[in-house]
């Protein structure tokens, strides 16, 4: 049922960093095994762009005070300069779960855009993401669906998404999260619920029960907390330290009770002290979630997380014309080489 299908392909070059010798450059096209989208895995690539990788200490901290100034979302300033829900929609005009303040966003990404603000610090170093800040955030979150579907049941179609920092998109430094709800998914999560629906209906499974049963304590297994299961995926969709999070049996965010939302928030957690440890401080998420008011069979609430450049003077992006403009895959490293590198951090910790 579930195929990881794969070639290799090779080019010679004679190599000016190895006095001209003749070296070989290997090159792997893999199928995501639902959707078929291709992703090719160029070994050596991560460490041919490692240097862009990591922060310049002194520029952070530099633009860490500059943005602090006039942060809208740090604690002084978040009554009085970020969006309120109007009355209709939520009395109190803001949800406060914890440490977390979810606001409506002020130009979004979609109809309903809103914010969940995630600690009073204005900066938090990638190990500083605990589990309790990311919970509280899912928290608030959800909070505002459940208000939403109140309102108005048609738009059944969320996802979280994180940007963190300016490589990864955002034009605030001060740690938040974001919540999109439409009445039309997104064009990933379309193709995943499509993709899923037709595997169901031709082996009477789910994808996304098979592909954990597969993948369960092999080599790109990461680990399980309550129900929710890490891995790092066959063939990433953008493959810069990917890993991805399935909910076992939850098809929609409002499905997911506090110990699966824990579940998630433990994994970022760890995962994001992974990128720490590599000296990354910029990441990327998104949790793909099916319609809201309905239970899927067929499909699992899902994550994915990747890291992003760093911050420094040359301005280096990883948003590059191959997957940016032409939609392939493309993977630094092996994502087994990935797997391997972090469960060994997790096995220290
Ligand atoms: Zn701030």
């Amino acid at each position: 049922m579930i195929e990881f299908e794969k070639t290799i392909k090779q080019s010679k070059i004679l190599n000016p960093l190895k006095n001209f010798e003749e070296d070989t450059i290997t090159f792997e096209y893999r199928a995501d095994p639902l959707t078929g989208r291709n992703t090719t895995i160029i070994r050596g690539m991560l460490n041919y762009v490692s240097r862009f990788l990591t922060s310049d200490a002194e520029l952070l901290t530099t633009l860490v005070e500059k943005t602090k100034a006039n942060c809208p979302f740090c604690p002084e300033n978040v009554r009085t300069k970020t969006p309120m829900f109007p009355r209709e929609f939520l009395a109190e005009g803001r949800i406060l779960v914890g440490d977390a303040v979810v606001v409506p966003n002020l130009l979004g990404h979609a109809e309903q855009s809103v914010l969940a603000i995630l600690s009073r610090e204005h900066h938090l170093k990638l190990e500083d993401f605990t589990p309790k800040l990311l919970f509280d955030g899912f928290k608030g979150g959800v909070e505002y669906l459940k208000r939403l579907s109140e309102v108005d049941a048609s738009v059944r179609f969320p996802v979280f998404v994180f940007n963190y920092l300016t490589p990864a998109g955002s034009s605030i430094f001060h740690p938040h999260m974001q919540i999109l709800a439409r009445d039309r998914p997104f064009y990933l999560v379309n193709l995943l619920i499509d993709n899923s629906k037709a595997y169901y209906e031709k082996y009477g499974a789910s994808y996304w029960h098979d592909i954990v049963t597969k993948e369960k304590n092999a080599e790109r297994y990461l680990f399980e907390v309550n129900g929710v299961e890490w891995l790092v995926p066959f063939a990433p969709l953008r493959g810069l330290n990917e890993a991805q999070a399935i909910v076992k049996g939850k098809s929609n965010l409002k499905e997911l009770n506090n110990g699966e939302w824990l579940g998630l928030a433990e994994g970022i957690s760890r995962i994001l002290k992974f990128y720490h440890a590599q000296g990354y401080t910029s990441f990327n998420i998104a949790i793909m979630s099916g319609p809201l008011g309905e239970h899927l069979d067929y499909f699992d609430v899902n994550l994915r997380v990747i890291s992003r450049p760093g911050i420094q003077q040359f301005c280096f992006t990883d948003a590059w014309a191959v997957p940016y403009l032409l939609w392939d895959g493309e993977a630094v490293e092996e994502p087994e080489r990935f797997a391997e590198r972090a469960k060994a951090l997790f096995k220290g910790t």
